[in-house]
C-alpha cells in the first residue's frame, strides 16, 4: 500500500495556500538584510522560506507570525519568492490545523470580536456611529457623492476617533455630500487575512459588500490605507469593484476643484512617514506630500528612509494585535530619527502608524519634543 510522508502534505498544502512561490528561492539572503526585524533582533524569511521548502516549518513559533507584510521584501527578490503570500500561506496552514500558542491569544480575541460586533477590538457594534456624534454626519444614501468609511480604529479609539472626526470637518467645510453606514459596516477584514483566517475575512467582506450594493454606494472614501488596499484589491476577487480612493487623494482633488482652500500658515517643520499599505503595496507618495508642501510656512523634510524603502512602523499583518516588546519597535526608530532631523511633527496617512508612532513617543519619553499627527488633523488645522 502507498502512503504519502506527511512533509510532502504540507507542502502540498503550502502550495495549495498561495505559498507555491517559495521554491524558487535560491537562498540569496537580500531579504534578510532589508527586513526591519534585523534592526531590532535577529529573523529570517530566508531560513522561513527554506523551511516551507522542505515542508517543515515550525508554524507554532512566533517567526511565522513576525512578517508585517510590510512589502520591502518582495520589492527586491530576484526570485519573485512572493514573501507575504508564503508566510500568509504557512498562517492559514496553522490556522487549518488549530495551531495557536499563547502568544496569538489577541489574534484569537479580535477574531471572536470581529465575528460577535464587526470590529477587533471587543467594542459594541451598536457604538459605530458614536464618533461623528454632534458632527452633523448623515446616514449614507445613494444620492450622495461618496460614503466615507472610517476603519475600526478611528472608529473606537479614543486618540484615533481624532482622526476621523477630522475628515467628517474637512467634508463639510468642502460642503461634500456624503454620509456613514455606522452600524452596518463591518472591518475591511485586511488585518484578519494576514493572519491567515480565510474564513472570518470572507465572512466580513461578503457581508460589506452587501451593505454596499444594497444601499447603492459606487465611490468609497478612506482613512486607512488597509481598507483602501482591500477594497481595491482583494474584494474584485469577491466580484465586487467599487471605486476608492485614500482621504489624501480626495483632499488633494477637494483643493484642486477649489472646494477647499488652505490658507493659515503653518510655520513648522514637519517630516513624513510612509505607510506601507499607501506607498509601496498602492503607490501613493505624491499625493501626501504635495498636499503638505500647500500649507504656508510648512518646511517639510525628508527621513532617509523614504518613498519606497520607508521603514514599517509595525502594524500589519495582523501584528496590530500581537505584543512586541518595546525594544522591538520598528516605530521607535522613526520617532527617533524624526526627532534628529529637528522635526516637530511627524505626519503620516494611517491609523495603524498613528497609534505606533504615538506609542513610541510616549514611550521614549518625546511628548514635548514631537507631535505625531494624521495629515487630517495637519490640514484641518491650516483651515480654522
Ligand atoms: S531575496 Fe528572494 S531569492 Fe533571495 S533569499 Fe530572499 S526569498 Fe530567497
Ligand atoms: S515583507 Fe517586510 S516584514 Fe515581511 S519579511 Fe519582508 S521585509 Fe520582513
Amino acid at each position: 500500500m502507498e502512503t504519502e510522508s506527511p512533509i510532502k502534505e504540507v507542502i502540498e498544502e503550502i502550495k495549495e495556500l498561495g505559498g507555491d512561490a517559495v521554491k524558487f528561492c535560491y537562498q540569496c539572503g537580500k531579504c534578510d538584510t532589508l527586513c526591519p526585524w534585523n534592526r531590532v533582533t535577529n529573523f529570517s524569511i530566508r531560513r522561513l522560506i527554506r523551511e516551507a521548502t522542505f515542508g517543515i516549518p515550525e508554524i507554532d513559533l512566533e517567526d511565522v507570525w513576525r512578517c508585517t507584510t510590510c512589502g520591502r521584501c518582495p520589492r527586491e527578490c530576484p526570485r519573485d519568492v512572493k514573501q507575504i503570500d508564503d508566510v500568509v500561506a504557512l498562517r492559514r496552514i496553522a490556522n487549518l490545523y488549530g495551531v495557536s500558542p499563547t502568544f496569538l491569544k489577541p489574534v484569537r480575541s479580535a477574531s471572536v470580536s470581529l465575528t460577535a460586533e464587526g470590529n477587533p477590538l471587543g467594542a459594541e457594534r451598536e457604538k459605530r456611529a458614536d464618533w461623528a456624534e454632534g458632527l452633523n454626519v448623515k446616514t449614507f444614501t445613494e444620492e450622495m457623492e461618496i460614503l466615507y468609511f472610517p476603519c475600526c480604529y478611528v472608529t473606537y479609539d479614543q486618540r484615533l476617533k481624532e482622526i476621523s472626526q477630522a475628515t467628517a470637518k474637512l467634508l463639510n467645510k468642502a460642503g461634500v455630500p456624503f454620509g456613514i453606514l455606522g452600524t452596518k459596516e463591518n472591518c475591511c477584514g485586511e488585518s484578519i487575512r494576514k493572519t491567515g483566517n480565510e474564513d472570518v475575512f470572507k465572512s466580513m467582506a461578503r457581508e460589506n459588500i452587501k451593505t454596499f450594493i444594497d444601499n447603492g454606494v459606487k465611490r468609497i472614501l478612506v482613512s486607512s490605507p488597509h481598507c483602501y488596499h482591500t477594497f481595491k484589491h482583494e474584494y474584485p476577487e469577491l466580484k465586487a469593484n467599487f471605486e476608492v480612493v485614500h482621504i489624501t487623494e480626495y483632499l488633494l482633488e477637494l483643493i484642486n476643484a477649489g472646494r477647499l482652500e488652505v490658507s493659515k500658515e503653518y510655520g513648522k517643520k514637519v517630516t513624513y512617514h510612509d505607510p506601507c499599505y499607501l506607498g509601496r503595496h498602492n503607490g501613493i507618495y505624491d499625493d501626501p506630500r504635495t498636499l503638505l508642501k500647500q500649507l504656508p510656512g510648512l518646511e517639510l523634510v525628508e527621513m532617509h528612509e523614504s518613498r519606497e524603502s520607508s521603514l514599517c512602523c509595525g502594524m500589519g499583518g495582523g501584528r496590530i494585535w500581537i505584543d512586541t516588546e518595546m525594544s522591538e519597535r520598528f516605530s521607535n526608530l522613526r520617532v527617533k530619527e524624526a526627532v534628529g532631523l529637528g522635526a516637530e511633527v511627524l505626519a503620516t496617512a494611517c491609523p495603524y502608524c498613528v497609534d505606533a508612532l504615538e506609542e513610541s513617543r510616549s514611550g521614549l519619553n518625546y511628548e514635548d519634543t514631537i507631535q505625531v499627527k494624521d495629515i487630517t488633523e495637519i490640514i484641518l488645522e491650516a483651515i480654522t
